[in-house]
């Protein structure tokens, strides 16, 4: 599967998923930036999708509008019109409701749900063809206790998929993928409790997945194989959630 002259965004594209859809999506061929919030990680990250096609890395934070629109003006000029992207950027905290402050929800809420707004936003006025992956969560279907911020975001991800996905047809293509627990620093015991790493072992499969399992179902998405598939969230998560 060629991706070929196509150019990527890949937001949070740095670690993680994030890294590893931009990896797959360059190993496609496609020319592919991607954007962090001053992850150290992002220049050996760009280096490896170097190898492969064309890359480029920008510090910008997703919530902010003109820094989105700032790094859509960059890619443009260096790499071309965009052509697929994949809202990846998000946060997680994990709090009990009584104790999460207001400063605390808005955040979780501008980065994983503004951001993926304002980068479709931008995506959007610049053309009329296209695809976008919004990367949400089995969470954001499933619910979990002292994760309200996280799991509401995720589930308006899936929401706002619909929706644009009725608005931008038939030129462009939206979709999303609810990815269950995967290895990342967002998963590891630094960034969330034992309690909650254990729920994250209990679906059918009992194992964390890993980035790549991730990145194989954008790669389809992204590419010619998906021209009949739009509005959809597909569940990557070792079965904790059954469609
Ligand atoms: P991760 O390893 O923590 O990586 C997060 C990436 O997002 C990093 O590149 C980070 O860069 C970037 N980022 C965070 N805030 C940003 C901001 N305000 N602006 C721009 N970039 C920002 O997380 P991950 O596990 O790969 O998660 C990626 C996506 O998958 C998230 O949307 C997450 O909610 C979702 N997801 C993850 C899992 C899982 O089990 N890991 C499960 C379901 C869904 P900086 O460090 O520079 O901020």
């Amino acid at each position: 599967m060629s991706l070929q002259d196509k150019v990527a965004i890949v937001t949070g594209g740095s670690r993680g998923i994030g890294r590893a859809i931009a990896l797959a999506l360059a190993g496609a061929g496609a020319k592919v930036a991607f954007c962090h919030n001053g992850d150290p990680a992002a220049a050996g990250t760009l280096a490896e999708i170097n190898q492969l096609s064309t890359g480029m890395e920008r510090t910008a934070d997703v919530a902010d509008e003109a820094a989105i629109a700032g790094l859509f003006d960059a890619v443009d000029a260096a790499l071309g019109p965009v052509d697929i992207l994949v809202n990846n950027a998000g946060i997680l905290r994990e709090s009990p409701l009584a104790q999460t402050d207001v400063a605390e929800f808005d955040r979780v809420i501008a980065v994983n749900l503004r951001g993926t707004f304002l980068a479709s936003r931008e995506f959007v006025r610049r053309t009329d063809a296209g695809r976008i992956i919004n990367i949400a969560s089995d969470l954001g279907i499933l619910g979990r206790q002292d994760m309200a911020a996280y799991t509401a975001s995720k589930g308006a991800i899936i929401a706002l998929t619909r929706t644009l996905a009725l608005e931008l047809a038939p030129g462009i293509l939206v979709n999303a993928i609810a990815p269950g627990s995967i290895e990342t620093d967002m998963t590891s015991p630094a960034h969330m409790s034992p309690e909650q790493l254990a729920r994250d072992m209990a679906s059918p499969l009992a194992r964390f997945g890993q980035p790549e399992d991730i990145a194989a179902m954008a790669l389809f998405l992204a590419g010619p194989g998906a021209g009949f598939v739009t509005g959809q969230c597909f569940g990557v998560n070792g079965g904790s959630v059954m469609y």
